[in-house]
């Protein structure tokens, strides 16, 4: 399928698939190994840290070879039709090992499990245990059952939710960037998108079990966290009043929105740089906007995906907001945060598009400059509103002649975005070395923009530096440090 994604970290194609390892091993083994791998957003990767804490807890070590493993997890997207196929493949390629160990426990966690249910162990023989993603907490039990010879499910999704207990364990990290969930779940029902259904309502996580999550991880050498949300402009929590507050001993409950949860988490320390995503066109308001522009460490970067251009497909798919609305907010952030990066995600060939509708979301693009776009043809998902109400007529050919027109405009405005940052100074935090050499390193700008530059043996990973970007290619700046 033609998908054209830049690697920005929130669905990073790169790690699609990837064998998930524990830095720690467990303080008491029980003898037996989990393979895990995770497809899809980043919420599923940080979903899968939780299950392995919960599985560590119960004396699992991790291995990254799956043959050698005593239980094998697959952690599963429903976004897209190509998403659940390549899960149907993968499952394959874990009979032989399977027969090879008959022991094995294979499951498949996350929205495909909690979409399918029970119909899983019915059409894929192989699957023992099938586990929705509101039931981690019930795995030692599942694991039990199947080793007693049954098959297990559990696909209960839950109103409260959002794991804020456990304690976070890292996989496969740089030990400088990290996710924290602040909410789980969606009540947007956009008319395309299954996540309502397989990640149920939505819920916010207690602030202050956040703000403990990033002081751990900053004093554990982590210099950025993105926190993670499908809609994180509607978070919302409500403190209880403890009636002890001698001054206001009737005091009414405080309630903590995303702009104070943004502000609570860039007090953590100036050297703690925060990110998040997802953003709302809806919801985000003046309020975000203006405390992102107060604190330095907030970067200045925003997802907002528009999936459309044109104003009665956005009321077709439920956005709850038109062009017009969209083009106000991209106002207000250029005017507020001249500086910030701006993301989105396109669908392209939305049920009865038309040509001009199609031109719409074209003419978009090119109002906005996105410095980033993940683009997709539209895959109907059974169970969405669309599926229901709508025919999905828009030919696949057709679907996939726009979604290249976007790509190849998103990759002018990409590219274009770039060159405007040659010559300007950056403020990059060192996250490794470069993918291609251990003599350069890289690292983000405040926009979100991938930075390489030869290593300088004064810093290391973690370290801020200033670097002048010096040339680009078409996803990556290229500079020197100038401190
Ligand atoms: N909550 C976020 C939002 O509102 O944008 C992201 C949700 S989804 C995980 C990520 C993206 O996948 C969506 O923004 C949309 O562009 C795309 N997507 C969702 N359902 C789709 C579908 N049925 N066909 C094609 N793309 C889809
Ligand atoms: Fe899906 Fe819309 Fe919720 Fe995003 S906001 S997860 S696109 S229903």
């Amino acid at each position: 399928m033609l998908e054209f994604q830049h690697n920005t970290k929130l669905h990073d194609e790169t790690r699609q698939g990837e064998a998930l390892l524990l830095e720690k091993t467990p303080q008491k083994s029980n003898g037996r190994k989990l393979y895990i791998e995770s497809y899809g957003c980043q919420m599923n990767f940080s979903d899968s840290e939780i299950v392995a804490s919960i599985l560590m807890d119960q004396g699992f070590e991790t291995t990254n070879d799956y043959n050698d493993a005593d239980v094998v997890f697959i952690n599963t997207c429903s976004i897209r039709e190509n998403a659940e196929q390549r899960v149907r493949n993968r499952l394959k390629e874990f009979e032989t090992a399977k027969n090879n160990k008959p022991g094995m426990i294979v499951g498949v966690l996350g929205c495909m499990a909690e979409r399918l249910k029970a119909k899983f162990l019915e059409e894929e023989k192989l699957v023992d245990v099938v586990v929705g993603p509101d039931a981690y907490r019930d795995l030692p039990n599942l694991i039990e059952q199947v080793d007693d010879g049954n098959r297990a499910v559990n696909v209960l999704l839950s109103r409260e939710e959002t794991y804020a207990d456990i304690s976070p364990v890292r996989l496969n990290s740089n030990g400088i960037t990290a996710f924290i969930s602040i909410m789980r779940g969606c009540d947007n029902m956009c008319s395309f998108c299954v996540v309502p259904f397989t990640r149920g309502r939505e819920r916010s996580r207690d602030p202050e079990s956040i703000i403990r999550e990033a002081k751990q991880l900053f004093d554990a050498g982590y210099r950025e966290v993105t926190l993670l949300g499908q809609n994180v402009d509607s978070y919302k929590y409500t403190v209880p009043s403890t009636g002890k507050d001698a001054d206001a001993p009737n005091s009414e409950p405080k309630i903590v929105n995303f702009a104070n949860l943004l502000a609570m988490v860039a007090e953590v320390n100036p050297l703690l740089r925060i990110r998040f995503s997802t953003s709302h066109p809806n919801d985000i308001t003046d309020e975000v906007l203006h405390t992102m522009a107060r604190y330095d460490n907030i970067c200045k970067y925003i997802h907002l995906p528009v999936q459309s251009g044109n104003s009665r497909v956005l009321k077709l798919m439920n956005r709850t907001y038109d062009r017009e609305w969209y083009i106000d907010r991209i106002n207000a952030i250029r005017r507020i945060i001249p500086d910030c990066g701006i993301s989105t995600d396109v669908i392209t060939g939305f049920c009865s598009e038309t040509e001009e509708e199609h031109r719409d979301t074209l003419s978009m693009m090119e109002y906005v400059q996105y410095d980033y776009a993940y683009m997709f043809a539209y895959s109907e998902r059974p169970g969405t509103l669309a599926a229901k109400r709508y025919a999905d007529d828009v030919p696949e050919e057709v679907k996939k002649r726009r979604l290249s027109e976007v790509i190849a405009l998103q990759r002018e405005h990409s590219e274009k975005r770039l060159q405007e940052q040659i010559g300007k100074t950056h403020v990059v935090l060192i996250e490794g070395f470069s993918k291609r050499s251990d003599q350069d390193f890289a690292g983000r700008n405040d926009q979100n923009a991938m930075v390489v530059f030869p290593v300088d043996p004064r810093f290391k990973a973690g370290d801020y530096v200033r670097v002048i970007g010096e040339r680009c290619t078409s996803a990556t700046l290229i500079g020197r440090i100038i401190d």
